[in-house]
């Protein structure tokens, strides 16, 4: 289990996080929704220790990680997964997907994994060879995602998966975070696509300017009550 407990964290002088406690269940989905400058994406980083905290602590079954470098989150099993705009353009496919494997308990298996990556996106294979810059939109998404699988995680923290793709796209990107969550990974999902979020999720949060306003199990969630209190004003 993921904790953060009561953190605050921002960027310099300038506080974005208030008091924000959240859990991640072990092999549940949980979603962090909330509309553009929430501060899910910081929270994403405080996670990950790209920010420290100036309160609160986060702890990975018990064990406090905000000692922990980036680093050595991605040795315990934690990946990223950030916006697919995010790849490295001038590479190959393959190359931004050998990037991914660069944990030291991962990088014996490259072949096997980069297998396992291209079973799972078979277009991703078709386009091994092309630079990463000429991908589609969801193809960006698919290798962003392919990428973040190569260190065979176990907590996955996924960044707006949906953003700006094509409905028939994500439906593909749900579909496979249904077979990652059907697998037993833990999943912490930030969207701003409130329907499709609290739909594969167990546990949805509501964020608004650096709180969490709402916590509940993801199949009581009314969606029009959900709703008015995602676009009410802080
Ligand atoms: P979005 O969907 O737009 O990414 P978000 O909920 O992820 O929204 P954050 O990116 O966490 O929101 O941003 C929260 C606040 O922090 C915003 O006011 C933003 O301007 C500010 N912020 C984000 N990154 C930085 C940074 N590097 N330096 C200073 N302020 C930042």
């Amino acid at each position: 289990m993921l904790e953060v407990e009561n953190i605050r964290a921002g960027y310099g002088d300038i506080n974005i996080l208030w008091d924000v406690s959240v859990t991640f269940e072990t092999g549940k989905l949980t979603t962090i929704i909330g509309t553009n400058g929430a501060g899910k994406t910081t929270l994403l980083r405080a996670i990950l220790g790209l920010i420290p905290l100036s309160q609160g602590r986060i702890a990975l079954d018990d064990q406090p990680l905000d000692k922990l470098s980036t680093w050595d989150l991605t040795e315990q099993g934690i990946s990223l997964i950030p916006e697919g705009r995010m790849v490295f353009k001038e590479m190959s496919v393959e190359e931004n997907l050998q990037m991914g494997a660069y944990p030291r308990r991962s990088r014996m298996q490259v072949g096997s994994n980069l297998e396992r990556v291209y079973q799972r996106f078979p277009k991703l294979k078709e386009r091994r060879r092309q630079l990463a810059g000429s991908l589609s939109g969801g193809e960006a998404q698919m290798l962003a995602m392919g990428r973040g699988l190569m260190s065979e995680p176990q907590i996955i923290l996924i960044d707006e998966p949906s953003l700006g793709l094509a409905p028939v796209i994500v439906n593909d990107i749900f579909a496979i975070l249904k077979t990652l969550k059907d697998e037993g990974k833990t999943i912490v999902l930030v969207e701003q696509n409130t329907h499709r979020a609290v739909g594969i999720a167990d546990h949805v949060y509501l964020m608004q300017s650096g709180k969490i306003i709402l916590s509940q199990e993801a199949d009581t969630v009314d969606l029009d009550a959900l709703h008015k209190l995602y676009f009410a004003q802080a």
